[in-house]
């Protein structure tokens, strides 16, 4: 099936699209990182700012190198924010912090998709990795022309959709953490009008990124359960 030009053409589809998605996010944080805020505040600052008007009192910020690295982690409930945005009072800065301080949020509040994608990591990885071995294995097995075949096909495309889910839990738990920040930007008089926008346009070209990827994903899923005869007929001609 690596012969297979359908192949190529969904592997390279997702990549094009999550290549694209990066791109266009680098692009926006540069442009945005470059046009600075009226306010006096850092990344941090801000972070620190939201944290203590929602009363979490228990979540450290610190600074993490790289670029676009930052993250929450609910584990050790740390705020970590990559040094272009940590120390900077840039539109960019202002909408990564906010929206790393939404997680953070979710998090204190139970957000019920945040909570399902943590509990959901080890199963998609678990998922994840088995399904390649399982999908050899069925088309070893003669894919859909036997009942083996199938029933391996089957349980190969069921485990690899647990990444798929993993990827389209994300979109909820994103979008949600973009719309607090937004929210949390204007109502604290972090920002003025134009500056929310800056920040708003970093936001939703992150977001491309993991649309891109739930996509990406999803094409591939369907790839398979179409090689294996699950869905649009028989592929018994192969
Ligand atoms: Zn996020």
């Amino acid at each position: 099936m690596y012969f297979d030009p359908m192949y190529w053409l969904v592997i390279g589809l997702g990549m094009a699209l999550s290549l694209w998605a990066q791109f266009k996010v680098k692009r926006t944080f540069s442009k945005y990182s470059q046009r600075a805020t009226s306010s006096r505040l850092t990344g941090a600052d801000v972070a620190r700012r939201i944290l203590a008007a929602h009363g979490i009192r228990d979540v450290t910020v610190e600074p993490v190198p790289g670029d676009l690295s930052d993250h929450y982690d609910p584990r050790t409930k740390t705020l970590r924010l990559s040094e272009p945005v940590y120390g900077s009072s840039s539109m960019a800065a202002f909408g990564v912090a906010a929206h790393e301080v939404g997680h953070a949020i979710q998090h204190a509040e139970k957000y019920a998709p945040l909570g399902f994608r943590s509990a959901w990591v080890p199963v998609a990885n678990l998922g994840g990795g088995l399904s390649m071995l399982v999908i050899m294995g069925a088309f070893f097995m003669g894919g859909a022309s036997t009942a083996l075949g199938s029933q391996l096909g089957l349980l190969g495309v069921l485990l690899f959709a647990t990444t798929t889910v993993f990827t389209l839990v994300t979109l909820p738990v994103e979008f949600d953490a973009s719309r607090r920040a937004l929210a949390t930007l204007e109502r604290g008089g972090f920002v003025s009008g134009t500056e929310l926008d800056g920040a708003k346009k970093v936001l939703d070209a992150a977001a491309m990124t993991y649309v891109a990827a739930f996509v990406s994903s999803l094409l591939t899923l369907l790839y398979w359960a179409w090689q294996l005869g699950l869905v649009g007929g028989s592929r018994d001609d192969r």
